[in-house]
């Protein structure tokens, strides 16, 4: 793709403070990072995001993730690691090439996902989960 930014920059077009690379993927600095250490993994292929992820692909990013967050906890000792990846317009995905951040983590630095939980009934959670068994491939 040629007009994706994280295309380019797996090959190369345009720059990146790279922090890591394998066969399957990519490890770099997020240029808006939230503390430093912020990096983002992003496989090679052009791949949208969680839902076009081959197994391959899937287990490369947990694998360089894992990797990505001890180097972190050497470099930066932050207080913890939040790992977040955003898939559609409506989680606040920005970039159509699919990545997940992992954040070094402060107390009180600003970072905030608000939860919502609505604890519904064990039927409810039953029904979910039926519901979600059913359309699994
Ligand atoms: P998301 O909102 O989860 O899709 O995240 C996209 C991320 O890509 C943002 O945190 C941006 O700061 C980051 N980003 C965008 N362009 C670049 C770039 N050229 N180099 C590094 N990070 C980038
Ligand atoms: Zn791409």
């Amino acid at each position: 793709m040629s007009d994706c930014i994280f295309c380019n920059i797996v090959a190369g077009k345009i720059p990146s403070a790279k922090v890591h690379e394998d066969e399957w993927t990519l490890a770099f600095m997020d240029i808006g990072e939230v503390n430093p250490g912020h990096v983002l993994v992003t496989v090679k292929p052009h791949v949208e995001n969680i839902y076009g992820l081959d197994d391959r692909h899937a287990a490369a990013v947990f694998q360089t993730a894992a990797r990505v967050a001890r180097a972190v906890k050497t470099a930066y000792a932050p207080g913890g690691i939040t790992l977040y990846q955003a898939n559609g317009p409506a989680a606040g995905q920005t970039v159509y090439h699919f990545h997940l951040h992992i954040v070094p983590r402060y107390d009180k630095d600003g970072m905030r996902l608000t939860w919502p939980a609505k604890n519904p009934p064990r039927e409810q959670l039953e029904e979910n989960a039926a519901r979600l068994r059913a359309a699994f491939d």
